[in-house]
């Protein structure tokens, strides 16, 4: 009986306390900065794409969540400065553990972590996202690739270019408005 008395106790208590109840998604929470939510692969300022397709986000992942296949640029087709980009890239949500090995190992940082968290889904095939929905989405000063480098003759100069914009402007992608990336600004 007094055990019952108390449970009753506890139940009434409990009405004059801070409701605690989150309510999502009315009231979305902001993440902080270094959050790693779903990836981006980004663009230099002209629009040609940084993912060279070799691989090593693949092959940095320990749950084999990423496929790429590369291919060679030519000069009538070009996707990205120097040989090679990625035609095909997929990262399977359903297996990413958000641990960012794969930001670490791109060479060129073109692949990045933004902060949106929102990757549930009640399709196994909706959570395998391309690259058509990974890729950065192009600004208004931005060319739609295939087309020549327009930033330099060489692949180098673009990376010279992009280590000039960081040092000059911060965050390159925010600066070309490519949203939050935190694998650029944290790597
Ligand atoms: S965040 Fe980790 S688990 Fe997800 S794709 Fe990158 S390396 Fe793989
Ligand atoms: S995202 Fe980076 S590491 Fe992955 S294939 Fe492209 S360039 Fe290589």
């Amino acid at each position: 009986m007094l055990d019952a008395l108390k449970g009753f106790g506890l139940t009434f208590r409990s009405q004059f306390r801070k409701v605690t109840t989150e309510l999502y998604p009315e009231d979305t929470k902001v993440t902080a900065p270094r959050y790693h939510g779903r990836h981006q692969l980004n663009r230099y300022p002209d629009g040609l794409e940084k993912c060279i397709g070799c691989e090593l986000c693949a092959w940095a992942c320990p749950a084999d969540a990423i496929y790429v296949e590369g291919a060679d640029n030519t000069e009538q087709e070009r996707y990205s400065p120097g040989e090679r980009y990625g035609r095909i890239y997929q990262i399977n949500y359903l297996r990413c553990i958000g641990c960012g090995l794969c930001i670490e190992a791109c060479p060129t940082r073109a692949l990045t972590m933004t902060n949106e968290y929102e990757l549930a889904d009640d399709s196994r095939q909706d959570l395998i996202f391309t690259k058509e929905q990974l890729v950065a989405p192009l600004t208004a000063d931005m060319e739609a690739p295939p087309h020549p480098m327009r930033l330099g003759e060489t692949d180098q100069d673009y990376y010279t270019l992009e280590y000039t914009l960081e040092n000059t402007l911060g965050d390159p992608a925010e600066a070309q408005g490519s949203g939050p990336t935190s694998g650029e600004a944290h790597p």
